[in-house]
């Protein structure tokens, strides 16, 4: 007699091991391996995990994100021990921005988020966040690596820029260790939820990007 109740269980099982082993980009997905970190389109799951990781009130100070956007405990505990693997596809909630999830390779954990999305003026901007447990160990240079290498290599942009709020020291060297340098820009800008903030701006250039199979910025073709 077949266990058919073995089959369901089974069929996440295998889903799951073809995502973690994924490490090409296709039609619906970006994947690439940096450091110690898989970066890729995230799974409905993996993305709540990662919007838990900025949630806590250290990353709003530099965030700002709209109350509802932010999880809070013990919500924000238990989206954070997603395993990276699970979960439905998702689509991005904003058509004007590529996300990337940071899974840690080694712990098997969600690690933060980077995108390249449009900014203000509609130009292409990288930005991100890590989960408290990744900051202040250098790993923001391979998420911010990360943002550059989604620009240049995944979606075909010669310049992508980001911009870092004046005191916040940690992203602004994280920026800087991934090879952006300072560039002029805008004095200020607004963050979601409506807090204006001064603004130092980083870009990077490269005279001949790519583009990969994987989902394009539609809001830049
Ligand atoms: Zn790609």
């Amino acid at each position: 007699m077949v266990n058919t109740s073995a089959a369901p269980l089974l069929s996440r099982l295998t889903r799951r091991g073809r995502l973690m082993a994924k490490r090409t980009c296709d039609r619906r997905c970006h994947a690439f391996v940096l450091g110690g970190f898989l970066f890729r389109t995230p799974t409905a799951w993996e993305y709540a995990a990662a919007v838990a990781g900025g949630s806590d009130p250290a990353a709003q100070r530099w965030l700002g994100w709209l109350p509802d956007s932010v999880v809070a405990e013990p919500m924000r505990a238990e989206a954070l021990r997603v395993v990276p693997g699970t979960g439905p596809e998702w689509t991005t909630p904003d058509p004007h921005s590529v996300d990337v999830v940071a899974i840690d390779l080694a712990a098997r954990r969600c690690a933060g988020l980077v995108s390249v999305h449009a900014g203000e003026d509609g130009s292409p901007e990288t930005g991100g966040y890590l989960a408290p447990g990744y900051r202040g160990r250098g790993r923001g240079r391979e998420l911010f690596t990360a943002g550059l290498v989604l620009a240049h290599e995944h979606l075909g942009l010669t310049r992508v820029r980001a911009g870092a709020e004046i005191g916040n020291v940690a992203s602004g060297r994280s920026l800087a260790a991934a090879g952006m340098r300072r560039a002029p820009g805008p004095a200020r800008y607004t963050l979601p939820n409506g807090r204006v903030g001064e603004a130092w701006w980083y870009q990077h250039d490269v005279p001949w990007p790519h583009r990969c199979t994987g989902p394009q910025a539609k809001w830049l073709a």
